[in-house]
């Protein structure tokens, strides 16, 4: 029903010779997708992220400064935040349209009430292709250790945990809680007893303060089968004081862990995967870096993002609210209206801020933060 709307997949004559940046290769294989909406940089719409909540119980200082979101910061009220059933039937729709892997986050998914009974919903989701549509979630771990095995059972694929160091006080300055290490930690371990693996754990670095905690960590999850990810300190948001100081470039990190530790880059795992990948020489296991700010990728950026509130976001770092999706949904709009509104954002998409984030300084100016947006 929707196929007139879908631009046309553009086919790359194999034997043309590729041109030296790979973006030909990428959107080759990017135009490997039949049936699925592309944008107007012709990148594919595959990957769903969902804010089910704009709370947290940390307030890490890159995401949630304390000055800002402190008592008197209002959050969404109750009947603002779409409902399970209005998740899921959005999301229903999303993979109607070729989405095939939703990740639930926030703020702190796990403080939303009935996830559990949200992933299960989720779980029965289905791809264009038949196959069931993975659901991850990324969480900061502080309250998984008591959710980790309900979380599986309702059909959870994968988690990502958040976590910036081992040393209590690192993380305390980086969280800015009270909340401990040791949580994070045993929320980890009773993810992988559950079988959630492989687990992911994303550690952003800033530098000067948890830049110390680069080896550890990496020592700490050699030989675990979790899979740790340095991720650069990104300008998103409004509210971080954000400064290009303080981002420690992903190539650094791994250079600093392979003097010790001899690495080798190894092929992503899929189309839109945002980490580069690396092995250990000695078989100790997988790390990744997301090099959002030295190494930006854009060019094959998959992702639509679904605010706390319903609003639909083509870009992480979006200035302007999005499409409401709500208001459809409260409206008791047909599935197809709905299709049509998400059809319409994503055929117009031309986000590339990562892109032009240095030939533009002073824009954008009111970013919209991450915990509402589904970091
Ligand atoms: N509360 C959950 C958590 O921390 O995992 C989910 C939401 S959080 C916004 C999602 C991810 O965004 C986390 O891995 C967090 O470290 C990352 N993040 C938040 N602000 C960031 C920033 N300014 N730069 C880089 N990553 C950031
Ligand atoms: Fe909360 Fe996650 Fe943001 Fe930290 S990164 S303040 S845990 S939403
Ligand atoms: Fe995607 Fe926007 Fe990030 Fe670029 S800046 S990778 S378009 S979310």
């Amino acid at each position: 029903m929707y196929d007139a709307k879908i631009i046309p997949i553009k086919l790359i004559d194999a034997r043309a010779t590729p041109r030296e940046s790979g973006e030909s290769a990428l959107i080759h294989r990017l135009s490997n997708f039949t049936g699925v909406l592309h944008d107007a940089l012709q990148r594919p719409m595959l990957d769903l992220r969902i804010s089910v909540t704009d709370r947290c119980n940390l307030r890490c200082t890159y995401c949630m400064p304390r000055e800002i979101f402190d008592k008197n910061h209002v959050f969404l009220p109750r009947p603002e935040l779409l409902s399970l059933e209005e998740i899921a039937r959005a999301a229903q729709i999303f993979t109607s349209l070729g989405v095939r892997k939703i990740r639930l986050t926030g703020g702190e998914p796990l403080l939303r009430r009935g996830i559990e009974k949200l992933v299960e919903k989720l779980s029965a989701l289905r791809t264009l292709n038949g196959e069931p549509v993975e659901i991850a979630m990324t969480t900061n771990g502080v309250l998984l250790a008591a959710k980790a095995q309900a979380l599986k059972d309702a059909g959870l694929s994968r988690i990502t945990v958040s976590l910036d160091g081992l040393d209590q006080a690192i993380f305390a300055r980086m969280s800015d809680s009270n909340a401990e290490v040791k949580s994070v930690l045993a929320g980890i371990a009773a993810a992988q007893r559950a079988g959630l693996s492989p687990i992911k754990v994303n550690m952003v670095v800033k530098r000067g303060v948890n830049d110390g905690e680069i080896m550890p960590m990496a020592e700490y999850f050699r030989n675990t089968g979790v899979i740790l990810r340095f991720v650069e300190y990104m300008d998103v948001g409004s509210s971080n004081g954000w400064v290009m100081d303080e981002v420690v470039p992903a190539r650094e990190v791994i250079d600093l862990i392979s003097t010790r530790y001899p690495l080798h880059p190894i092929d992503a795992n899929c189309t839109g995967e945002v980490a580069s990948r690396w092995v250990y020489a000695d078989g100790a296991g997988e790390i990744g870096q997301i090099a959002s700010v030295t190494q930006v990728f854009c060019h094959e950026c998959t992702r639509i993002r679904l605010s706390t509130d319903g609003k639909l976001y083509t870009c992480l770092f979006a200035e302007q609210s999005g499409t409401d999706l709500r208001a459809l949904l409260r409206q008791d709009s047909s599935d197809e209206t709905i299709s049509d509104a998400i059809i319409n954002s994503w055929q117009n998409r031309t986000d590339r801020y990562s892109e032009i984030r240095h030939e533009v300084p002073a824009f954008p100016r009111n970013k919209i933060e991450m915990s509402y947006i589904g970091g």
